[in-house]
């Protein structure tokens, strides 16, 4: 895994005369292509289409803060105890042995590129993704946050049950220097009642226009006190019901700030935290499956060009899903039914045990395979021209699918997820898959949103042009879909497609990291090995 020295000099140069290197910017041109197909009687007309476009990324990596709400849970704990030591190098005794801190299961530290082919060689020449563009390192993120429950950060460690305990025992006063938790913002109706008994650190009152400015002011200190340029601020608390989308409240940009106003009670804290982080200028993911971004959010985040991500983070059973799903299709094979069977332990399965949260991660979990089915209409027919959007029909053929969630205290943060894919395959016959996948949650977890962040911050940094009209450089669009891979139900531009193929996602974003520094996404074509 990548070394842990955190600032080393930006290790790639292309030379060519679609890139150029500044002090301050890397400066590329790109040429977006694709192809534009029409259906003529039955014949598919294709036509290609190229567009350039100038990509500039600012090279000096801002100085991040990482603010999660939720930081004394499971995720926020271990996040913080395993940055800790990695900052500061601690070893801890295992059963097995010495285990030394690293970032593995992160795709940006532990995962490679190919950049080309060494002439010499012949071979690949891979480096880490994190070496693409200038990037934060995790060590390096000012870490805090807001937790309902006031426990010390050292505490809240021991709660979680998921590092060995000689990396607690070690790590413990360095914990115990995060403090205790910014005391944040609960309004029973949006968690599990279960969770009642965790609250003892919340801002007090009701009116939530005074929560909004309470959350504002604290980003602002956070920033100030630490010297940051820039704040991600990270749902990692505890899933919410789903908010009901009410024409008036939360609609549209100037109905959500009404709402918040007059304390809406459709409008959950997630939504204030995003509002807060979005008036701001800061970026805000969700980690978790709730609609925090009702439509009004998504409209305020584009009017303030502010960025915004999400939803939950995809860590164990979808993940696989997002793989193993298209792969049954892109080979051929007709899955007609994929049933996924989950229980844990920890304080996320306790909370999901209530009907109304389980309903936010059933959703988030369900549409995980749709793009695939939908890009096969030999597998799957398609839905009858005419039916309308919305209605059962306008899905079209699909694989049975159900989503099953039990809290079990006693397995822990070690959950257990159980799918069996049921396929047709030639001629009539049936196959049957059955994988057993045991996560340790929060070390899945953790990974996942310091790339969240780390990505987060690079793609403020990236802004864009159309190389013809040569105007001003502008930001990305405030929807970060390049976050897809990281993420379960994924936020996307709205009226554009989701797509949830693990592949697609991360062919996108090493596309994107390339034609920023001027490269061509890879081929696997390799023509050279396959002609004289
Ligand atoms: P957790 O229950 O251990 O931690 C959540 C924390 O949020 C708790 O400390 C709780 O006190 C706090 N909290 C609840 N409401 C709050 C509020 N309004 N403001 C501030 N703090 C609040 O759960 P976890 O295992 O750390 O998971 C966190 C979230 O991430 C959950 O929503 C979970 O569904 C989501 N998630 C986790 C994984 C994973 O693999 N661990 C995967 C996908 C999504």
């Amino acid at each position: 895994v990548h070394p842990t020295a955190t600032r080393r000099p930006y290790p790639i140069v292309v030379q060519s005369e679609n890139t150029s290197y500044s002090d301050e910017f890397i400066t590329s041109k790109f040429v977006n292509r694709g192809a534009a197909v029409t259906v003529r009687d039955g014949q598919f007309v294709v036509a290609p289409t190229s567009k350039a476009y100038e990509f500039q990324t600012a090279r000096k990596v801002a100085k991040t803060g990482l603010m999660m709400i939720g930081i004394g849970g499971n995720n926020g704990t271990t996040l913080c105890a395993t940055v800790l030591a990695n900052r500061h190098n601690i070893s801890w005794h295992t059963k097995s042995g010495i285990q030394q801190p690293n970032y593995i299961g992160s795709m940006l530290r532990a995962s490679t590129v190919s950049l080309g082919m060494d002439p010499s060689t012949g071979k690949d020449v891979h480096v880490p993704v994190c070496d693409v563009l200038p990037m934060a390192h995790p060590n390096d993120l000012v870490l805090g946050g807001w937790d309902i429950s006031g426990v010390p950060m050292d505490e809240a460690m021991k709660r979680a049950e998921v590092l060995d305990w000689d990396l607690q025992r070690q790590v413990a006063p360095r914990m115990a220097q995060l403090g205790r938790p910014l005391p944040s913002i609960y309004y029973p109706d949006f968690i599990a009642a279960n969770q009642e008994a965790r609250a003892d650190n919340v801002i007090l009152g009701t009116d939530k226009q005074v929560h909004l400015e309470h959350i504002r002011a604290d980003i602002r200190r956070f920033k100030q006190e630490n010297g940051l340029d820039r704040v991600v601020v990270f749902w990692t608390a505890n899933t919410e019901r789903y908010a009901d989308v009410i024409p008036g409240i939360n609609d549209t940009a100037d109905n959500i700030l009404k709402a918040i106003e007059t304390s809406h009670s459709e409008v959950s804290p997630s939504t204030v935290f995003a509002v807060a982080a979005i008036l701001e200028g800061e970026p805000f993911v969700n980690g978790a499956p709730q609609n925090t971004f009702v439509p009004g959010v998504i409209e305020l985040a584009e009017r303030h060009k502010s960025f915004i991500g999400g939803d939950d983070l995809k860590s164990g059973q979808t993940k696989l899903k997002s793989v193993f799903a298209e792969f049954l299709v892109n080979a051929g094979i007709k899955p007609l039914s994929i049933a996924s069977y989950n229980h844990l332990g920890n304080n996320d399965g306790h909370n999901l045990s209530a009907e109304r949260q389980f309903k936010s991660k059933e959703i988030s979990k369900s549409s995980v395979v749709d793009d695939m089915v939908a890009a096969n209409p030999l597998l799957y027919k398609p839905p009858a021209p005419g039916v309308p959007k919305g209605s059962k029909e306008a899905k079209g053929e699909h694989p049975d699918h159900i989503v099953v969630i039990k809290y079990v205290p006693a397995v822990g943060d070690s959950k257990r997820a159980i799918d069996e894919y049921y396929s047709e395959i030639f001629c009539g016959g049936r196959s049957t898959i059955n994988i057993f996948n045991e996560c340790e949650d929060s070390l899945l977890a953790t990974p996942l949103i310091l790339d969240l962040t780390i990505l987060t911050e690079l793609l403020t940094r990236v802004k864009y042009r159309d190389a013809s009209a040569s105007g001003e450089f502008a930001p990305l669009y405030s929807v970060l879909s390049l976050l897809s891979y990281m993420l379960k139900a994924p936020l996307v531009k709205p009226g554009t497609d989701v797509v949830n193929s693990l592949n697609r996602q991360r062919n996108a974003l090493e596309a994107f990291l390339k034609a920023c520094i001027g490269l061509e996404s890879n081929s696997d074509l390799l023509l050279e090995t396959r002609i004289w």
